[in-house]
């Protein structure tokens, strides 16, 4: 167009005028249109196009030039809605007075058809640009769109974790390859599928409730753990994530599962569990497995009953053969234990060393437990074979039975360790039932091992003495000293029930001392007061004689009695002996060299060889009491017991050291004894363990008659 600067020369003529008074129509009003030019462009657009007009309206010429006008002023975007009619009344206001009336209308006719031409151009250029800005626009997000979908496609179908999306029937909609791949199908292989196919038999009740629950749009979200079964026929393990997924209207319309197979780390679970709770040695259920069925029992049962079963000298088998042949004797144990069980619900677990529990939930009252008690010993009652050695085995077992309401599982688990005690007490290899007045009456072995030392201070603990006699005239040559604690509140207690608590507290060491200063001062006053004095036996641990003190200490208390040496006899048991080697034994050594007599106790029980007591620095061989109880009466012994006596006397003999039979109780015993060629013998028959002053009393009865 022809705006160039030329034309607008004239700042004071006509057209300025012209100008001024139309940018003023176009400037006023409401501008609905944005011209997208500063107003002094405006203006000087305005100016140009004035002076054209002025320029033609003055000619001849033919109006066309004034259409290019219009068309220029539509073409510089004045193309408000106001804009042609007030631009058509300043021009037309011009025009009147300067050319003739049908000039005019020529004029503004053709500024106007040239003005809505170059409008109408814009317009739908205006259009098209749109349009084309839309069709960019909306090719732009469809392509992103796919884009977006085809990444989300490809997480779906690519992704480690296993997922799946199902409609609100239930139908599976699509599943990705890991999915498909965990259960051993293709994903299309899937699709032929519905939820509900997938179900398995561990699938708890809450499971599909909770899953039914995410349908009817109650949750948006469960965690769960699932078995599938893999096509193979196996199990896979899951954990699962369901989602709900709703429409824009909130409406439920799939959910979508996010699967994660768990089998390995479940499998690790259980064998950790297993391990947890299995014993490895013998397979059986462990204590804290045990401790869980307890609780249930106690949780579900009307009465619950237990068998605690203790392996009788169990250590001595580990001390003698070793701890394979324990371990396998123990494994072996197990199994039998195992098969004694009558219904499916009894647990056999191994509450660690040698101690084994059988628990009988919903038990049927005290001689369930009875029977269940003698199916144990009867079923360790054959020896064992363990890498070529015979073993015997006896246990003693604590019975307890109870209504589940009347007492706790800790109670009861003590009631029934009580009542074991009480078998080991009555001569082991047998069972205990729990007695609630007797248990009242005696404590448990934790309190009376926190007792100990305040017992020790106030001189709680005191001998009993029994006679030993000889069995060729019935005269005391001994007496054993045995040991008793008088508790405040349990009355008298027996060796049994503390003598091992004390070797396991640490506490035997000072009451072996307070032990064998009673006894030699005992000694000491009965040897003052009559010439024939028995010799004082007293009981030795190998916890005290394994103590490097114990020695000097010995020595000194001999020395501060003043007791001759060969006064005092010491009895190891045999077991005792099997754990005393090295410096311990060079002090018995030391000992026997100076006179003390030595006696291996409860001989039998063990398993040491006759050709061992030879290197032992013994004097007195004490046959046990189980050996003399099989020949109690002349029916109870058999020609292998008296044969078996008979030999292990002449060996002993042989050896040079003299024997002593332990609880004899009849007659029968003492005679049959005697002539087997026992020398001396202790146990009811004869005498009951006495108080110090009795066994004085005693003396001074024999000394009268054998003076
Ligand atoms: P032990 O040395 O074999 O003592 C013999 C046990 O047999 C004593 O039991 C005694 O009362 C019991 N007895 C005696 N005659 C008969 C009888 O005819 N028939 C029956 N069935 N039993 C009889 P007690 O006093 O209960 O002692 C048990 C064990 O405690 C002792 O067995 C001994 O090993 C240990 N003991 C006792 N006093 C001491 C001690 O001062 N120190 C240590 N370390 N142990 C001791
Ligand atoms: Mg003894
Ligand atoms: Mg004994």
């Amino acid at each position: 167009m022809a705006s160039d600067a030329g034309r607008g020369s004239d700042p004071g003529g006509p057209h300025a005028e012209l100008a001024e008074r139309w940018a003023a129509a176009l400037g006023g009003g409401p501008r609905n249109h944005v011209v997208p030019m500063s107003s002094a462009e405006s203006r000087l657009l305005l100016a140009a196009l004035a002076e054209e007009f002025i320029a033609a309206a003055a000619s001849t010429e033919p109006a066309d030039r004034v259409g290019e006008l219009g068309s220029e002023l539509a073409r510089s975007h004045f193309v408000g809605d106001e804009v042609l009619g007030r631009t058509l009344a300043v021009l037309n206001a011009y025009l009147v007075g300067t050319v003739p009336a049908d000039r005019a209308a020529e004029l503004l006719s053709a500024f106007a058809t040239g003005y809505l031409r170059a409008f109408r151009s814009w317009l739908l250029a205006e259009q098209e640009s749109v349009r084309a800005a839309e069709i960019a626009a909306r090719r732009m997000v469809e392509q992103q769109l796919r884009a977006s979908e085809a990444r989300l496609r490809a997480v779906f179908s690519q992704a480690g974790i296993g997922t799946g999306l199902s409609d609100m029937t239930g139908r599976i909609i699509e599943v990705n390859n890991a999915f498909a791949g965990m259960l051993g199908y293709q994903p299309e292989e899937m699709l032929r599928l519905s939820v509900t196919d997938l179900t398995h038999p561990e699938d708890g009740p809450d499971m599909w409730q909770k899953y039914a629950g995410v349908l009817a749009g109650k949750y948006d979200n469960v965690q769960l753990e699932k078995a599938y079964r893999h096509r193979d026929g196996g199990t896979v393990w899951t954990n699962i994530n369901v989602s709900l997924i709703r429409d824009e209207h909130g409406k439920p319309q799939y959910t979508l599962v996010l699967v994660e197979d768990v089998s390995e780390r479940r499998a690790l679970r259980e064998r950790l569990q297993y391990r947890a709770h299995h014993d490895q040695l013998t397979g059986l259920p462990n204590r804290s497995r045990f401790f869980d069925a307890l609780t249930a029992a106690f949780a579900d049962s009307t009465r619950v009953g237990l068998c605690y079963v203790d392996l009788d000298h169990f250590k001595t088998v580990n001390d003698t053969f070793g701890h394979a042949v324990g371990d396998e004797l123990l494994a072996q144990v197990a199994a039998r234990l195992s098969a004694c069980p009558t219904r499916a619900d009894q647990l056999v677990a191994r509450m660690g060393g040698d101690e084994f529990v059988l628990l009988v939930p919903h038990s049927s009252g005290v001689n369930e437990m009875a029977g269940l008690a003698r199916t144990v010993l009867h079923a360790l009652a054959k020896p064992f074979y363990v890498r070529e050695h015979q073993l015997t085995v006896s246990a003693s077992i604590g019975v307890m039975e109870e209504r589940a309401d009347r007492c706790s599982a800790g109670e009861f688990l003590q009631a029934a360790d009580t009542s074991m005690y009480w078998a080991k007490a009555a001569g082991r290899g047998r069972y205990a039932i729990f007695d609630a007045d007797r248990g009242r009456r005696e404590h448990t072995s934790a309190e009376l091992s926190a007792a100990m030392p305040s017992a020790l201070r106030q001189g709680e603990f005191f001998l009993d003495y029994q006679p030993i006699v000889s069995l060729a005239n019935a005269q005391t040559v001994a007496v054993e000293a045995l040991v008793r604690w008088r508790h405040p509140d349990l009355g008298v207690l027996s060796p049994a029930r503390f003598v091992d608590l004390a070797e396991d507290n640490g506490h035997i060491g000072a009451l072996g001392a307070v032990v064998l200063e009673r006894a030699c001062h005992d000694s000491r006053q009965w040897h003052n007061r009559y010439p024939h004095t028995p010799t004082v036996s007293v009981n030795v641990s190998a916890a005290e004689v394994a103590d490097p003190a114990w020695l000097d200490h010995v020595q000194h208390i001999i020395a501060d009695t003043g007791i001759n040496a060969n006064m005092l006899q010491l009895e190891l048991t045999e077991r005792a002996f099997m754990q005393t080697t090295g410096r311990p034994l060079r002090a018995l050594h030391t000992l026997a060299d100076s006179g003390v007599r030595i006696a291996i106790d409860d001989f039998g029980t063990g398993y040491s060889n006759l050709a061992y007591l030879g290197q032992l620095p013994l004097h007195v061989v004490k046959l046990a009491g189980p050996f003399i109880q099989r020949i109690r009466t002349p029916d109870t012994a058999s020609p292998t017991d008296l044969l078996l006596l008979e030999t292990i006397i002449n060996l002993t003999h042989a050896l040079g050291f003299t024997v002593t039979a332990e609880c004899v109780e009849t007659r029968h015993q003492a005679d049959l004894l005697r002539d087997l060629g026992c020398d001396t013998a202790q146990g009811w028959h004869f005498h009951y363990p006495m108080p110090a002053d009795q066994v004085t009393a005693l003396l001074g009865l024999s000394d009268l008659h054998l003076s």
